[in-house]
């Protein structure tokens, strides 16, 4: 690892800049002007500093350094993998299954995920709710006294200052029938710095449970500055739980999900979902099979606590739902119900 920025650089987001940085080679491939064009860059000093630039295949790195391979899109690839328009009542919202709404504040990013679902979505230029949007949004949200649960999303909505961020709290925390506010971010991790303790304190109220869903995907991206953040938040009485990305080559193997699961855990982070890529435009290099995701499944089931386990689910493409993916434990045979053990052997049931 090699600290060469301080904490107080801005962002590097364009190839230029990581070249400088040492992330990319000097003698650019050509190619990767049109990702640049297509896909918006970005990565915090924060990160940069984590990525161990003598390991071409570090899986920091991977997850934030553009490829040319991303100009090669398959034709099952969709820009709206899991139909967000499709399910969308009014601008920012997202309304697919009944007790829960999605909503979504602003459209930039920390860091830019070279394998993001929403990566035709996302980035600096893309649609900011204006506040006349955010009102008919919590309008909407109060009309509906079936939404339990609001999950702000974006982007990445702890890039929004602290005011605004408390502002969101207290609108949604006024609603009577909203009982839960989720923040899905990665701000904790990649620049923690960001998240002060006046922060913290406007993401609570009397009235709402707040949960944090934490995404990372490698426990090599949780410096000393992010872990005692994540402390800090859960000090303060805010339910964490991760998001993660099932990826080629960065964290497809045993020892890296046990790593991963267990840095969770160990900060009092619930394991939460574990999400097979979705067919997002440029991907295809971070996908695996289905079924090696499944054997590593098993093989955490067998090896870590059932508190560390994650779920691996994947967003059925038109988002119907989100399936779970791990095989199942139970089968009906001709004499009955049978289990399954850790080992792969059945087991009559005479319940
Ligand atoms: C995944 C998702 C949610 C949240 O689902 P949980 O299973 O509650 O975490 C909510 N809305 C939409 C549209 C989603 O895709
Ligand atoms: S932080 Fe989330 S929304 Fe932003 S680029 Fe990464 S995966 Fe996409």
């Amino acid at each position: 690892m090699s600290g060469t920025f301080p904490a107080s650089s801005t962002n590097l987001t364009t190839l230029a800049q990581l070249q400088d940085a040492g992330l990319l080679a000097q003698d650019l491939d050509p190619t990767l002007t049109q990702v640049a064009q297509r896909y918006a860059i970005g990565l915090t000093p924060h990160m940069a500093n984590l990525i161990d630039r003598s390991n071409a295949a570090d899986p920091i790195g991977a997850q934030f350094i553009p490829s040319p391979k991303e100009l090669h899109t398959l034709e099952v690839e969709i820009l709206d993998p899991i139909d967000d328009a499709g399910f969308s009542p009014l601008p920012g919202l997202v309304h697919r299954y009944s007790d829960r709404v999605l909503l979504k504040v602003v459209s930039v990013c920390p860091v830019y995920c070279r394998f993001c679902f929403r990566r035709e979505m996302v980035g600096p230029g893309g649609p900011n709710l204006t506040r006349a949007d955010l009102a008919a949004a919590i309008a909407y949200i109060a009309a509906h006294p079936e939404i339990f649960e609001v999950i702000l999303t974006g982007g990445d909505p702890f890039m929004l200052s602290p005011r605004r961020v408390g502002e969101l709290t207290q609108a949604l925390a006024a609603i009577e029938h909203v009982k839960i506010v989720r923040w899905h971010t990665r701000v904790p991790i990649v620049d923690p710095d960001r998240v002060t303790p006046a922060f913290i304190e406007t993401l609570k109220a009397p009235e709402i449970a707040t949960w944090v869903a934490i995404h990372a995907n490698h426990a090599q991206e949780f410096s000393k500055e992010a872990q005692s953040c994540v402390r800090s938040l859960a000090d303060a009485g805010i339910a964490l739980v991760s998001q993660s990305v099932l990826l080629k080559g960065i964290n497809d193997n045993l020892e890296a999900l046990q790593d991963l699961m267990r840095m969770f855990f160990g900060l009092g982070i619930k394991p939460y979902y574990l999400h097979h890529p979705d067919l997002a435009p440029g991907t295809s290099h971070f996908r695996l099979p289905i079924k090696k995701g499944q054997a590593l499944m098993r093989a955490l089931r067998k090896t870590m606590s059932g508190l560390a386990q994650p779920t691996y689910v994947l967003d059925i493409p038109g988002g119907a739902f989100k399936a779970p993916l791990e095989t199942p434990h139970v089968r009906e045979a001709s004499t009955g119900l049978q289990l399954l053990d850790g080992k792969g052997v059945w087991h009559d049931y005479k319940g």
